[in-house]
């Protein structure tokens, strides 16, 4: 029979499942109960609109045998089974496996890492087996199909005939495990009591019953130590979804189980929380924080959404309306008695439970992360770290219609003791003649420190925000005030710090030197408003501050943007001139109009490397540079 190659990436994938160093090779078992289920519930789905499937929810189950002799589990179930094109196409391709090309192209992690990623899936079976055989019939049609293969050499498919005496549709898998080395004990899966284990600890919840024959020593009768062996066959998991039990009764652990398995996390998650409401809308909700941002979480192709079960049964994989876009890290999900099960993708949009469902939602996550602020700072951090920028993009999203409900979720850095800090906490330690939120903006918390701009602010025993992502000056944009205290870029033009008496001696001096500052701004040729003296320089000679909305910081972000070039943005520029130093001196004794040009030049280039920005002329900025020494 002809053996087809898998396609790249899938070989790639069973390269590594196979020579993987990964150390819970048990949990291929509960990969391919879950498949089971899934496949049951797709039946199990049907059934309830569709007569002719011709089963009851007790009619579905799942069933594992072991065979010492052949070395071999099988796994059977009666679910909605594979056509022949389905086998080639789930098992022979990893369809939509933008995440393994990824891995590979980036060469990122360990073996665990990558597995962990996305769900190892059927393949899992690999790791204990050497060869695995797929039967399947597809309910509704007529021919049952053999899928096998033996690794990474490829597979085959044939047509076969009635595969199970338990079922006549549905998938029975048959594993015939690796034979045991120094390293590896494969024969452990052979064991009853180990397979009840496994199923216990990983799928337990599983809805339709995981049946196993089990044998038992019973005494035998009319003897005192003759025992012969019993073998029943029995059901193995509790069947009990997770989110219906007592939360009493469950332990961290089992939370964790659960969402490593659904969630196909290799890490447990950060939080969680087991929501029982009942009231005006019932549901059950199990809601997770990922400890960190999946790989593709900021991109396009992260889908958001929790999992919407209606009494159980699921009904869809993503229910995007019930999370905001700004806890869109939030994994879970929600099963609610209050649905009707044949509700549509769009008729689901505008159901008014699900609306009030999602708003009950977003408030647990909200309260749980004020919580967790509260409490658990360190652990806040760390969600922050992975999670906040989400959040702030959140304040600035739909004309900054959040803000209100984010503001005290929000985190900075900041100049005092170089932490990362609240808001509140901000505001709270302001000085009583402190009137604004102060914000210094750059690319590092190092390029921003070497502000000249901040030497004042901080002089005058201010404390700073130092915002080192593009979206924090965008998220204090759009909240405008926090606790009616304006933010303030520390390289606004109008930053007021200064007395009447000081901010008349300025003016005078300012004026005294017009000619000069006239003469730089020409020469300048628009790259700036004016030129000024300033007070909130301490040992730089010169800076750059921006009048108006846009800061040069923003400017730097919007413009990185790939607009067209007639669309950039400018930010209105003043170029300050610090009175005390040196510098200033020497430009007022000079009397030679082409020197003063120059030396304009030199200031405003020499201004623009302190932002981080580009100068548009290095050759002309070094000849200068090279002319005046
Ligand atoms: P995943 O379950 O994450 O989609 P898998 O590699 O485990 O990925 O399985 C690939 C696909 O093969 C499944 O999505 C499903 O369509 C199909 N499949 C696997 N096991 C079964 C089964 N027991 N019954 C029916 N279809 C199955």
């Amino acid at each position: 029979m002809e053996t087809k190659a898998f396609q790249a990436e899938s070989k790639k994938l069973l390269d590594m499942m196979i020579h993987s160093i990964y150390t819970h090779k048990e949990i291929f078992l509960r990969e391919l109960i879950s498949n089971a289920s899934d496949a049951i519930d797709k039946l199990y789905f049907r059934s309830l609109t569709d007569d002719s499937v011709g089963l009851n929810k007790e009619d579905f189950f799942i069933r594992l045998d072991l065979n010492k002799t052949e070395r071999t589990i099988t796994i059977t179930d009666n679910g909605i089974g594979m056509t022949g094109e389905e086998l080639e196409q789930h098992l022979g391709t990893i369809a939509d496996s933008g995440s393994l090309k990824f891995k590979a192209d980036n060469q990122l992690g360990e073996d665990q890492q990558i597995i962990g990623q996305f769900g190892v899936g059927f393949y899992s079976a690999f790791m204990v087996s050497k060869r695995v055989t797929v039967y399947s019939r597809a309910f509704g049609t007529e021919q049952a199909h053999k899928w096998q293969s033996e690794g990474v050499e490829g597979y085959s498919i044939e047509e076969t005939g009635d595969f199970s005496d338990l079922t006549k549709f549905g998938t029975k898998i048959v594993l015939e495990l690796m034979d045991d080395s120094e390293d590896e004990n494969y024969s452990e899966f052979l064991e009853d009591y180990r397979i009840q284990h496994l199923v216990k600890r990983y799928s337990d919840y599983i809805r339709f019953p995981i049946q196993m024959e089990m044998s038992h020593r019973k005494l035998r009768e009319g003897t005192t130590d003759e025992y012969d062996l019993e073998v029943t066959l029995e059901t193995l998991n509790s069947q009990v979804p997770l989110w219906r039990k007592n939360q009493n009764e469950l332990t961290p652990d089992d939370y964790h189980n659960f969402y490593q398995e659904k969630f196909n996390d290799y890490m447990p998650p950060i939080a969680y929380k087991h929501v029982h409401n009942e009231g005006a809308i019932s549901y059950d909700a199990l809601l997770y924080i990922p400890s960190k941002a999946p790989f593709d979480y900021y991109t396009r192709e992260y889908e958001k959404g929790l999992q919407l079960y209606t009494n159980g049964v699921l009904i869809m994989e993503k229910c995007a309306d019930l999370l905001p876009d700004y806890y869109s890290f939030v994994k879970g999900l929600v099963d609610s008695e209050d649905l009707s099960l044949n509700i549509s993708r769009e008729m689901l949009q505008h159901d008014r439970q699900l609306k009030l469902i999602a708003r009950s939602i977003e408030k647990t996550i909200h309260n749980d992360l004020i919580k967790m602020q509260k409490n658990e700072r360190e652990k806040y951090e760390k969600f922050f770290d992975a999670f906040g920028t989400q959040i702030k993009y959140g304040v600035c999203s739909d004309y900054g219609m959040h803000k209100e409900d984010l503001q005290d979720l929000l985190l900075f850095w900041s100049s005092h003791e170089d932490k990362l800090v609240t808001l509140d906490e901000y505001v709270s330690r302001m000085p009583e003649e402190q009137k604004e939120i102060y914000y210094a903006a750059g690319s590092s918390i190092a390029q921003i420190k070497a502000l000249p701009q901040t030497e004042a602010v901080l002089a005058k025993g201010y404390e700073i925000l130092w915002f080192t992502i593009p979206v924090d000056e965008f998220a204090a944009k759009n909240l405008m005030t926090f606790k009616d205290k304006a933010f303030k870029s520390v390289t606004a033009a109008d930053l007021d710090l200064n007395t009447e008496e000081e901010k008349k001696a300025l003016d005078e001096k300012t004026e005294e030197n017009k000619s000069l500052f006239e003469t730089m701004q020409k020469a300048l040729n628009g790259k700036v408003q004016r030129v000024t003296l300033s007070s909130r320089l301490k040992s730089h000679p010169v800076c750059l501050t921006s009048e108006g909305d846009l800061t040069l910081e923003m400017e730097k972000t919007l413009n990185a943007m790939p607009t067209p070039e007639e669309s950039k943005v400018q930010a209105r520029l003043v170029l300050e001139l610090n009175p005390d130093h040196p510098v200033f001196a020497k430009l007022t004794a000079l009397e030679d109009q082409e020197k003063i040009e120059k030396y304009a030049k030199l200031l405003y280039n020499q201004a623009l490397l302190m932002e981080n920005m580009p100068i548009a002329d290095p050759a002309e900025f070094s000849s200068l540079i090279c002319e005046l020494m």
